[in-house]
């Protein structure tokens, strides 16, 4: 059995922690923060708690799949309540609940987009098919180029929608726009824009439709939570505070990890969960690695940033969990997120309102509120010191004026901002591009950095900016990808 040294513990570093401690290796996670979860993690103001990042939960049998691997039940750990609506999507004075039960999603497109209800029958079947054709893909590595002759991937080739944006794909099926961008806009789960990200990730609204979205009580972050005490009941260990400083390598092995303490880490292997970009161009001094230079790294492309505001408010609202406040013109605002680097004057709002679900969250009559603006990354060179407050009072306004928290302002008892700036220099995320690397398909599959690292053989990546990709579900995928392939060698 091997000694194991995982760099972080988000989710992707809890993961494979958890894997690998099940199969009886020695793992320490070396964590920089004091506390576990990363993006994934939470924090308190006050008496109210938050979950920093994700919010939305999908395909929970993957979860359990992974739990099942280190011989646990996902729900000894985590309560999980299935949403209805799955969110809500509020648009120029409109209302549209979306569903994961047909009948239901069949009688709001009724509703609202009379006409599109055969399209959406067709989406579901055609992209059940493209999800069972995508899946062994995004469940094997990708490492030679050879790979891309396997049958699964041949067989899955059709699948891909090889020339077309996930926008072009839902005008297959859809007339409306404000429909096309209903099953498109999740696009901005990977950073990207519906118009440019790759027509496969039409999945990504589908496996919300089919599998529902969930909330964990305690919220999302008890994920992150619950693989950190298994991997503890399993006997690993978890140095919180212990931020890693370098990654010593010599030839063809890397030797050892080295903290901010000085203290150096011998191990057999070495997993990576920080953020692929920031630890190429931090950790891992430049003439060690031929693919991973920092100037090679520098032209890769990034997802988007967020803009967040954490407010503990006094007042329960009577919205749903999760709603999303379209921009007017949509196009426009990812646009100008992604293409031209700029701070659009109509930002579309992401509202998360999980009080109404979860009472763990705030005292009594009080809620936990979330908001979340999608930004360009750091590439901007926007002075977020300087335009913190501005943004904070655009995004309160549209709240105020075009949904349910009318008078948000007058009942915020406590609140926290973060800017891609704090992205960047807090949470050790390259440019501050919360999504992590861009999937477009120049950055996917074989052209994603790999699992195992080319140049040096006992260093391993997981996480976001590694294959299959960026979200829970994909994050997961890699954790199991890289643990197995560890237990190989
Ligand atoms: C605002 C936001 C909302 C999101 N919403 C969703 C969602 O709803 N659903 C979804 O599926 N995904 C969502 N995501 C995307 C993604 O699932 C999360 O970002 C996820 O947490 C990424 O996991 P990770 O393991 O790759 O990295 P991280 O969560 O970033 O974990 C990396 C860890 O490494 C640590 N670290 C970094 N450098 C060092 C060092 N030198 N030494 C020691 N430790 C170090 C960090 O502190 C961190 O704990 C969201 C992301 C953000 C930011």
């Amino acid at each position: 059995m091997k000694k194991i040294a995982v760099i972080g513990a988000g989710p992707g570093g809890l993961a494979s922690a958890m894997l690998l401690a099940a199969e009886g290796h020695d793992v320490h996670v070396y964590e920089k923060h004091d506390r576990v979860g990363g993006r994934n993690g939470a924090w308190k103001l006050g008496d109210y708690s938050f979950d920093i990042g994700p919010t939305f939960l999908s395909m929970p049998h993957l979860i359990q799949e992974l739990f099942r691997k280190a011989g646990r039940d996902m729900n000894d750990y985590m309560d999980l309540k299935q949403l209805t609506p799955m969110y809500e999507l509020l648009w120029e004075g409109k209302q549209i609940p979306m569903y994961h039960q047909q009948d239901k999603m069949l009688a709001s497109i009724s509703r609202h987009f009379p006409g599109n209800e055969r399209g959406y029958l067709r989406f579901m079947r055609d992209n059940k098919k493209k999800m069972d054709r995508l899946t062994p893909i995004l469940q094997t590595r990708h490492h030679r180029l050879r790979d891309y002759l396997a049958p699964r991937v041949l067989k899955a080739l059709p699948q891909l929608s090889l020339g077309k944006s996930v926008y072009d794909v839902l005008s297959d099926y859809f007339d409306d726009e404000k429909l096309k961008i209903a099953f498109s806009f999740q696009a901005k789960y990977l950073g990207m824009s519906p118009w440019e990200c790759p027509g496969a990730f039409s999945i990504l609204s589908y496996m919300e439709h089919e599998y529902g979205v969930y909330h964990p009580i305690g919220g999302v972050n008890r994920l992150s939570g619950a693989m950190a005490e298994v991997f503890e009941e399993l006997g690993g260990t978890i140095h919180l505070g212990q931020a890693v400083a370098s990654v010593e390598t010599k030839e063809k092995q890397t030797e050892a990890i080295v903290l901010e303490s000085g203290e150096r880490v011998v191990a057999d292997d070495f997993v990576i969960n920080a953020d692929f970009a920031q630890a190429m161009t931090k950790l891992i001094d430049d003439g060690s690695l031929k693919k991973y230079k920092k100037k090679k790294v520098e032209k890769k492309k990034f997802s988007c940033s967020t803009f967040m505001i954490y407010a503990g408010v006094d007042k329960l609202y009577d919205m749903p969990h999760h709603s999303i406040l379209f921009s007017s013109d949509y196009k426009k605002n990812v646009e100008e997120l992604t293409g031209t680097l700029e701070l659009s004057d109509e930002p579309s709002i992401y509202i998360h309102n999980p009080s109404v679900t979860d009472d763990t969250l705030a005292p009594e009559g009080h809620s936990a509120v979330y908001i979340l603006a999608p930004v360009p990354n750091n590439q901007s060179g926007i002075d977020w010191e300087a335009k913190k407050e501005e943004v904070e009072a655009v995004v309160l306004d549209r709240l105020e004026k075009e949904s349910g928290f009318s008078d948000i302002r007058d009942h915020i008892t406590v609140k926290k901002i973060i800017t891609p700036k704090d992205w960047e220099q807090t949470f050790e995320i390259y440019e501050g591009a919360t999504f992590s690397l861009g999937h477009q398909l120049s950055q996917m599959m074989y052209f994603r950095p790999h699992n195992q690292f080319d140049d040096l053989a006992n260093l391993w990546l997981v996480g976001g900016g590694t294959h299959p990709g960026s979200g829970l579900p994909t994050i997961l995928e890699s954790a199991k990808i890289t643990s197995d392939w560890i237990g190989e060698t």
